[in-house]
Formats: C-alpha cells, sequence, structure tokens
C-alpha cells in the first residue's frame, strides 16, 4: 500500500517537472514568435556614427569588425534591415567662415565614406537609401539600407544653399545641433543660452529642410530649442538618439511634456542605446570607470568633447582597450542593461503613444550596453519586447514603421511646400 507520504511527494515531483516545462516552453515560444516578427519587421536604426577614415581597408564595414559595432556582418547576423550613418561634424568654438569650412569639409570626407560604402566597396550588400520607398524596395531585395542625417547643423555654416547641396548628397535629418551652441540654436549643453532657443537664421534654416524634406532631429538640442522647433516646424519632427527624461534625468532626455508634444506633432523618438543617458550610474560603476581612466590616461568625457577631430582619432587604439575594459566592468558591476533599454521604450510608448517610438542607438557613437551591444545582438531587443507581451505590430511600428511614417510625412510637407512655389 503507498503511504500518503508518498503520495504526497511524487506530486511535488510531478508538479515541479510541469512547471519547468512550461517555463521552458514559455521562453521557447518567446523566442520563436520574437525570430519571426523580427524577420518580418523593417529593421532600422536612425544614429551610428562613423569615422572620418571609414570605408577603408582601416576601418572595413564589410567583416565582423572589432572596431565596429555596426558593420554589415552584424547586421545580417542581427537581422538588421537598414541604419542612418551619421555625418557627424563636431562642435568648434568659433562660429565664423573659417569654422564652417572646416565643418564642410569634415561633412564631405564622411559623405564620401558613405557612398564608398555602398557604391564601391559592398554594392552587392547594402544600397544607398533617399526614400521610405527606396527603403522598403532595398529591404526586399535581401541587401542593407544605407541612409544619412548630418549629426550638427554647424556644417551649414551661414549658407542656407548648402542644406540643398547636403540633401543632394542624400542628407535626410539633420541634428541642429551637437553638445554646444551652434549659429542654428542653442544645445542642451552648456546650460547658459546663446540665442535663447532657435536663431533668426536657424529658422531659416529649418524653413528649407521643411521644404526640402529634411527630417529636424531634436536630439543634443535645449528645451527652449525643442519648443520653438515645434512651433515653427511644417513638418514632423524625430529625436534619433534620445532617452526619456522621467527615468533618467539628464538634459539630453526629453521630459513627459516633450514626448507629449511629439505625438501632436506627429514625430517619433528613436530610443539611445547609451548606458548613461538610460540610468543613473551606481557610485561603484562611476569609482571602477574613473579609476580605468586614469590607469589608461583616458580622457573624459567632457575632455573628449573638447578635442578636434584629429585628437580623437588620435585617442582610437587606446579607446579599443578602454571599451573592452568597461565591458568588462559592466559586466561585474550591475550597470545598465537591455531591460532599462526597453524601460525607456515603455514608457516612451505609455507617455507619447505607440505611433511615436522607435530605435536609434548611437553605436559607434559611445553605446553598448549588456545585452545590446551591437547589431549582432538586435534580435535581443525584440524578444524583450515579445517578453513584455507588445503585439507583432506594435513591435513592428518600433523597429521601423513609425520612422518610415514620419519620414513620408515629411516628403509629403515637402511637396505640398515646393508645388505652393
Ligand atoms: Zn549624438
Amino acid at each position: 500500500m503507498v503511504s500518503k507520504k508518498m503520495t504526497f511527494g511524487l506530486l511535488v515531483v510531478l508538479l515541479a517537472v510541469f512547471f519547468s516545462c512550461s517555463q521552458q516552453m514559455t521562453e521557447d515560444r518567446i523566442l520563436q514568435t520574437a525570430k519571426k516578427i523580427h524577420e518580418e519587421a523593417i529593421t532600422l536604426d536612425t544614429h551610428v556614427d562613423i569615422s572620418t577614415n571609414y570605408a577603408t581597408p582601416e576601418v572595413d564595414p564589410g567583416i565582423d569588425n572589432p572596431r565596429l559595432r555596426c558593420d554589415l556582418v552584424k547586421m545580417e547576423r542581427g537581422g538588421m534591415d537598414g541604419v542612418f550613418l551619421a555625418v557627424y561634424v563636431g562642435q568648434r568654438q568659433n562660429l565664423d567662415a573659417e569654422g564652417y569650412k572646416w565643418a564642410h569639409d569634415v561633412a564631405m570626407e564622411k559623405f564620401e565614406a558613405i557612398h564608398r560604402l555602398t557604391q564601391e566597396m559592398y554594392p552587392d550588400r547594402c544600397e544607398f537609401a533617399t526614400s521610405p520607398d527606396d527603403v522598403e524596395r532595398i529591404v526586399k531585395t535581401g541587401k542593407r539600407a544605407i541612409m544619412t542625417g548630418i549629426e550638427n547643423g554647424y556644417p551649414v555654416g551661414e549658407d542656407l544653399s548648402l542644406i540643398k547641396k547636403y540633401y543632394d548628397l542624400g542628407t535626410r535629418y539633420i541634428t541642429l545641433s551637437h553638445s554646444r551652441h551652434n549659429q542654428i540654436c542653442d544645445s542642451s549643453s552648456p546650460r547658459e543660452p546663446l540665442h535663447n532657443g532657435i536663431s533668426e537664421f536657424g529658422k531659416k534654416v529649418v524653413a528649407e529642410m521643411n521644404r526640402l524634406g529634411i527630417m529636424c532631429d531634436v536630439s543634443h538640442i535645449s528645451e527652449k530649442s525643442f519648443w520653438d522647433l515645434i512651433e515653427i516646424t511644417k513638418a514632423p519632427i524625430i529625436a534619433s538618439h534620445s532617452g526619456c527624461y522621467a527615468l533618467n534625468p539628464v538634459d539630453r532626455n526629453l521630459t513627459d511634456d516633450q514626448l507629449k508634444a511629439l505625438t501632436k506633432n506627429g514625430g517619433v523618438i528613436q530610443i539611445v542605446a547609451l548606458g548613461g543617458f538610460l540610468k543613473a550610474e551606481t557610485p561603484e560603476h562611476r569609482e571602477a570607470v574613473r579609476a580605468l581612466r586614469e590607469e589608461l590616461a583616458f580622457p573624459s568625457r567632457r575632455e573628449m568633447r573638447r578635442m578636434t577631430q584629429e585628437e580623437r582619432e588620435a585617442l582610437r587604439p587606446k579607446f579599443e582597450e578602454y571599451r573592452k575594459r568597461v565591458e568588462e566592468i559592466e559586466e561585474t558591476i550591475p550597470g545598465t542593461n537591455i531591460q532599462d533599454y526597453v524601460n525607456h521604450i515603455d514608457h516612451a510608448m505609455k507617455v507619447a503613444g505607440i505611433d511615436h517610438v522607435g530605435i536609434g542607438t548611437d553605436f559607434d557613437g559611445g553605446a553598448g550596453i549588456p545585452g545590446f551591444n551591437n547589431h549582432g545582438e538586435a534580435l535581443n531587443v525584440t524578444i524583450e519586447l515579445v517578453r513584455r507581451g507588445y503585439s507583432a505590430k506594435e513591435i513592428k511600428k518600433i523597429w521601423g514603421g513609425n520612422l518610415l511614417r514620419v519620414w513620408r510625412d515629411v516628403e509629403k510637407v515637402a511637396s505640398e511646400l515646393q508645388s505652393e512655389g
């Protein structure tokens, strides 16, 4: 006769087996669902940085390049369909002809690099896109769509005709400023304003961008500049790589009021994957990184911002070691992770709505977090979204649908403005 005790014991074992099996099944189902959605979605990233020697034998984007978080191999592996490679130009102190000329020349070098990638180096694996229609067509062929925007309006100088020149080179967004005030508007840093928002010249820049069909990008600009832009723009705007201020109050992030304004404007916030914008650092993390900087004699972010392009380039070899060691620190100290990343998507979704949030990593510009360190790991974002109950339709909007909608709206406004004459 089987004792009651034994029957109970058997029941407990059976239940434990059942629950662990069903948990495994749930995990498997999440993975399968995520893979299917990820495959079907048009997956776009609105912000990846490149160096001036990009698309050369030194910085080859056609191999699984340890120097890059975004290259064609990682995009292919991670199921990434398209990326905006940023023509980033640093901000020099002088707002004069000499500074503008320098900025123009840096921008031209980066345009050349991007066109070298798509036209000379790997035309069989990627293609340059200048419209949402282009993106959809290219993705269907199985190639990566490469797009571009200029990060910092500094290279526009005081010459409105340059905006058309950059448009003709493929520019489809311009981040109005970088991390210092320029001739167009105030940046989110320093806090002391120069124009108190967008300058008179900046208003003409916005009008010309609206007329041509170039998206206005608010990542980096001051809050007052943002509100000025909301008032004067005739087209929806984007934040190509920003986070939510409510989750981490840094000046680069958008407040809830700004997110609500994006909804009204029809625009989109593309969530940045840079740890410092996603979560306030713990004292342990900060101390470990500080000690590392000291050991390697590596400059701080603030010091880096003051450096010239050439000085930064010279830091490259040291940067590789620094980056690797920071990743090691992140593994031992709980820093930012993919949950924090998706928390910002969640928040933007709740405040601005599902039609107004997307992905803009800032890879190769300082971004990368455990779980989403490069484009090869892009599926992890989809897995986390599925785990949190997002539907296929919602995830497709986040990964690219929203950005393509905004871009189409911007094109529509431009053609209306142009037909008005
Ligand atoms: Zn940036």
